[in-house]
């Protein structure tokens, strides 16, 4: 079987890593630190994600070059696509990097976003900030994750403030209007190399602390707005000409509107519900698409609440399910645990998830709460 080389080895290349080695291709990963998760069950290069060296040694090893986060050097990507075969390309890599040309490339494709503005100078901020009104999201357009590098503006006191904090290293910002959201969503196309698109089903987002928390399946919408929200992420992804998964985040409003939060160009945190749920997983789903294989049926088989697990959930998690389940029993959950190996239970550190399935996400939701392991 072919080789395919990741860079990153996070939980992300780990499971993407065991779907395809059911599949018959073999794993190698360039992450910098020892035993990563996706080391774990694959072959790993320990090295800095920009050291040229490594990433030379990994476009030899590797007949097929994905990555499993966004912030690939350009540099590194460059290099690769010299030395190997990268499927995915660096256009898409070189979009979702930055909030700027990513907003830009999904109005292109014909997808809305909320009101933004690119800024400056805290006076171009007060000036965008009067056209939106109050609250306004300011981010950094580059390296943000878990709402880290966001500043929620609720007065016009703020902006000074704001603007002097998130602009302090010269980094470009964007803000946004604030959207009064009603619900969060997400769905995860995936676009092969031979142009077949598919998507998978809308999930309904909970987040704490600007950390996902729950993806709810079949999200709580109707079905019109289920498939309304697929077909705005197969359009992305085809007018982005993405190979490989794309995550498309929403946001849902009271009056049934539709507009894209950003993208993840990679398997995402809200796809987990797909490993047990769905007849084709997203991690088999990116194998098959960067392999030029045809893309598999994204069905749900079943009612499914997938929860993270945190650092500070994981005694509680294995302590539960070290004995019989009388909770899960009674109201038929079937609760599957995934651990990635890390190390370090640090807390609010994503250690795994647990995707419960049942036959209503009603049951499943139940079972979460009454296990008293998530208190939020
Ligand atoms: P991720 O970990 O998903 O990559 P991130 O740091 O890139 O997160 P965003 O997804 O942009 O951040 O925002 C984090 C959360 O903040 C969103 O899921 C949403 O709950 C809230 N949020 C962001 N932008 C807006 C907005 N314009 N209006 C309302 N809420 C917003
Ligand atoms: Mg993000
Ligand atoms: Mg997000």
């Amino acid at each position: 079987g072919a080789t395919v080389g990741i860079l990153g080895g996070g939980q992300l290349g780990r499971m993407m890593a065991n779907a395809g080695s059911a599949m018959g291709y073999r794993f190698v990963a360039l992450d910098p630190t020892p035993d990563a998760p996706c080391g774990q069950v694959a072959r790993q290069i320990v090295a800095a994600y920009d050291d040229r060296e490594a990433a030379k040694e990994l476009a030899r090893r590797a007949d097929v070059i994905t990555y499993e986060f966004e912030n690939v050097d350009a540099g590194v990507a460059a290099m690769l696509m010299e030395q190997s075969y990268v499927p995915q390309g660096s256009e898409l890599l070189y979009t979702t990097q930055h909030r700027l040309r990513e907003k830009r490339a999904i109005e292109a494709a014909g997808v809305r976003v909320a009101p933004y503005a690119e800024v400056r100078s805290a006076d171009e901020l007060r000036e965008a900030v009067g056209r939106f009104g109050l609250p306004c999201v300011l981010k950094t357009a580059t390296g943000g994750y878990d709402g880290k590098g966001q500043w929620v503006i609720r007065s016009e006191s703020e902006i000074g403030e704001a603007f002097e904090t998130l602009n302090r290293a010269g980094t470009e910002l964007v803000v946004e209007q604030f959207i009064r959201f009603s619900k969060e969503l997400s769905v995860i196309a995936a676009r092969s190399t031979t142009g077949e698109i598919r998507t998978f089903p809308a999930a309904e987002n909970i987040h704490v602390d600007n950390i996902l928390h729950l993806s709810i399946v079949p999200a709580r919408i109707d079905e019109a707005l289920q498939r309304e929200a697929e077909r705005l992420a197969a359009r992305i992804a085809e007018g982005l000409g993405a190979v490989g998964l794309i995550a498309v985040e929403l946001f849902l409003t009271e009056g049934g509107e539709l507009f894209v939060n950003e993208l993840a160009p990679r398997p995402h945190n809200s796809g987990h519900y797909t490993m047990e749920a769905c007849r084709t997983s997203q991690f088999e789903q990116h194998v098959r698409a960067i392999c030029g294989l045809p893309l598999g049926d994204t069905a749900l088989l079943t009612p499914v609440v997938m929860v993270n697990v945190l650092g500070e959930h994981v005694e509680p998690v294995l302590a539960r399910i070290a004995k019989p389940d009388e909770a899960a029993e009674r109201l038929g959950a079937a609760p599957k645990l995934h651990l990635y190996g890390k190390h370090e239970a640090k807390h609010k550190r994503k250690m795994g998830h647990v995707n419960v399935l049942a036959d209503s996400v009603e049951q499943a939701l139940e079972w979460i709460s009454e296990t008293n392991i998530w208190r939020v």
